[in-house]
């Protein structure tokens, strides 16, 4: 049987990269959800409806049906966003989208708009979702769900290393800052904050590689 896997944990803990390998190993679907709320956010921030210090909650509502969120595998097989048809996802990892999304993500109405595709595209399971609410709002049902926690100033160093990688011009200050500012709010927002459910095992990934990392999450699969 196929099995719907949830992966949900604090920003920059390599949710996705354990995600990625495990739906690879398993020839599962990998859906990256943090890319469709970034997704929404760059949507908000292109008409200027978001901002760090301003969210205009009822527009970005009123324009939701003029967001068309998709993921499309590129030539290596990495499935990338693609919002209303143009491929941006190089754009939704700035720092200025980081900056944003969770203001963005607290809005209701934009999570049930997300969360609607998301149960969609795991409606048959052979899914591993990485997120903050896949265990706890998208797939509450899920066979097996994993929370991810990693020291903040590793995590921060990793995606600090990304970024730079990347070509970004950012100090390792700013990405720890926004690391903190995130986990704040997406763990204390009103409306599904990330939780750790009851039934989720903990992956603390501070001092494993991918590969050990991969190796865990096998094994429960197994089990
Ligand atoms: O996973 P990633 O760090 O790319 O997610 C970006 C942001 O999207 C999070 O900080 C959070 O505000 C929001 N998000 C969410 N629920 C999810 C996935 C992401 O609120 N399931």
């Amino acid at each position: 049987k196929e099995l719907t896997i949830a992966i949900d944990g604090w920003s920059s803990c390599g949710k996705s990269t354990l995600a990625k390998a495990l739906a690879k190993e398993l020839n599962y679907v990998f859906v990256d959800s943090g890319a469709m709320y970034r997704g929404a956010a760059l949507h908000a921030m292109r008409n200027n409806l978001v901002s760090r210090n301003h969210v205009d909650i009822n527009r970005i509502i009123a324009s939701l049906s003029d967001v068309k969120i998709s993921f499309k595998n590129n030539a290596k097989g990495k499935a990338e966003l693609y919002l209303n048809g143009k491929n941006v996802e190089k754009e939704i990892r700035t720092i200025e989208v980081s900056n944003s999304v969770s203001s963005v993500a607290k809005i209701k109405e934009v999570r049930l708009f997300l969360v609607k595709q998301q149960r969609i595209m795991g409606i048959n399971g052979g899914v591993v979702m990485d997120g903050r609410d896949i265990g706890s709002i998208v797939f509450p049902l899920a066979e097996l769900k994993i929370f991810m926690t990693a020291d903040p100033d590793i995590r921060a160093q990793r995606r600090y290393d990304e970024l730079i990688a990347q070509g970004d011009k950012i100090t390792l200050e700013e990405v720890k800052a926004n690391l903190i500012e995130r986990d704040e709010m997406d763990s204390t927002r009103e409306e599904s904050p990330l939780t750790q459910v009851d039934d989720a095992i903990v992956i603390d990934n501070s001092n494993l590689t991918p590969e050990q990392q991969l190796v865990k999450a096998l094994a429960l699969v197994k089990k």
